[in-house]
């Protein structure tokens, strides 16, 4: 089992969007271990995006992911990292499958409502660059049971 981290972007968040997205999450089997709201700045982003300052559109990302207050989740599963970024879909919404909630939700490259982490790696230091451990809670609830075969809960 792992978790992994989500933004539900200002994209998400301005158009009102969050419920339907948290929904996602949950119908899928994902367990909510942490979720709070948060106003992004700078030095968080530049820290965030820090394989990305360099290009021509990293102004306008920074300006985009300040626009509103973000939600941020730490969610936890079976292989979460990929089960999120495969719901999450391609980059651009446009070019993101039907079904995915960028596919579902956004037709831009930039404003495309979530951020999932990439790896595993990357989800234990985006978990630590959004949350305190004391704001991320180990609980099972009992639903479990009904959502995975024993042998998957590893
Ligand atoms: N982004 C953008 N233009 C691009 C590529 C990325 O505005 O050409 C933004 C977009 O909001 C994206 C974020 O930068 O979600 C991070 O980019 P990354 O390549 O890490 O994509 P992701 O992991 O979010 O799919
Ligand atoms: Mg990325």
């Amino acid at each position: 089992m792992e978790t992994t981290l989500v933004i539900l972007k200002p994209s998400a968040v301005l158009h009102g969007y969050v419920g339907q997205i948290v929904q996602r999450f949950q119908q899928k089997g994902l367990v909510i271990r942490g979720m709070k709201m948060m106003q992004l700045g700078e030095p968080i982003l530049r820290e965030h995006y820090a394989h990305l300052t360099d290009r021509p559109f990293f102004p306008d990302l920074l300006k985009s992911m300040m626009a509103s207050p973000v939600i941020v989740m730490a969610l936890w599963g079976n292989d979460a990292v990929n089960v999120v970024r495969m719901m999450t879909g391609a980059t651009n919404g446009r070019k993101a499958q039907p079904g995915t909630i960028r596919g579902d939700f956004s037709v831009s490259g930039q404003e495309n409502i979530v951020h999932a982490s990439d790896s595993a790696d990357n989800a234990e230091i985006e978990l630590k660059r959004f949350f305190s451990p004391d704001e991320i809670f180990d609980y099972q609830p009992s639903w479990l049971k009904y959502t995975y075969e024993p042998a998957e809960m590893k």
